[in-house]
């Protein structure tokens, strides 16, 4: 075959296996589950959650724990939690999206949910989708029931306050460095991925990509802080992955189709 002088005749390296990584909050889920649970059950406690949020002075996830526990002390309960959580927007075409994936056969597919959001949140979704087999791993903040007060969730950060802290300079919150996260499950995974795909929408998804490589893709959803956050310091921070930006699930699923 000849080459032309526009496109060189570099054969396409073959995919053999692949990992997605999916940040969970406007990326797998179409809602964010933190704010999503209180707009349906406490609105007051919603607007106060953003106004403390824009103090600045309590770490996210102690800022979700609290609210939790607000959200008990007015009286709802576990059961409405999860309902709120099974009727929040999940687009359809993300989840064929990702089932399509997980059936084809080469590229083999490893799913990998990186979050800032909780395990009971996470859990409780992916279950009411019929996704939660297909997830290799679920990376989040754990959280539990309290044994005390069945009704209330307790909610943990991933790196406790206390002991040793990540040394993320990229702009990671305390509770968990999603970068750090994502080198240390390729550590634990130990054969290494022929492609990586990240999908993700958050300023905190910037630190994982950074450590994605020239054959990998990042799938930015448009108009939320990651892409701002490209657009500030990708050339910069040295970000050497392949870029393509998303609006609504259905074109996710239109660049999964196109993986091959
Ligand atoms: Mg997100
Ligand atoms: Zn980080």
């Amino acid at each position: 075959m000849s080459s032309s002088a526009s496109a060189p005749a570099r054969p396409k390296p073959r995919i053999a296996n692949q990992l997605i990584v999916y940040d969970f909050d406007w990326s797998l889920a179409d809602q964010d589950t933190d704010r999503w649970v209180l707009e349906v059950l406490a609105p007051a406690l919603r607007r106060r959650m953003k106004s403390l949020k824009a103090t600045g002075t309590v770490q996210y996830t102690d800022l979700v724990a609290q609210m939790m526990r607000e959200l008990r002390a007015l009286g709802h309960t576990k059961a409405e939690v999860l309902d709120a959580l099974k009727g929040m927007p999940f687009h359809p075409a993300m989840r064929r999206a990702v089932l399509e994936m997980k059936h084809r056969a080469e590229p083999s597919t490893d799913f990998l949910v990186l979050s800032n959001a909780n395990s009971v949140y996470i859990g409780t979704i992916l279950a009411h989708q019929g996704l939660e087999r297909v997830m290799q791993e679920v990376i989040t903040n754990p959280a539990e029931w309290s044994k005390e007060d069945p009704e209330l969730l307790v909610v943990r950060r991933r790196v406790p306050p206390e002991g040793r802290q990540h040394g993320c300079t990229v702009g990671c919150s305390a509770n968990m460095c999603k970068g750090e996260e994502l080198t240390n499950f390729l550590a634990r995974h130990g054969k290494p991925f022929d492609r990586m795909v990240y999908v993700g929408d958050g300023a905190n998804d910037f630190c994982p990509i950074l450590r994605l490589r020239e054959q990998d893709l990042a799938l930015v959803r448009r108009h939320r802080g990651l892409e701002a956050r490209i657009a500030k310091d990708g050339a910069s921070a040295g970000l050497k992955c392949q870029v393509q930006y998303w609006t609504g699930a259905w074109e996710v699923e239109e660049i999964f189709a196109t993986l091959t």
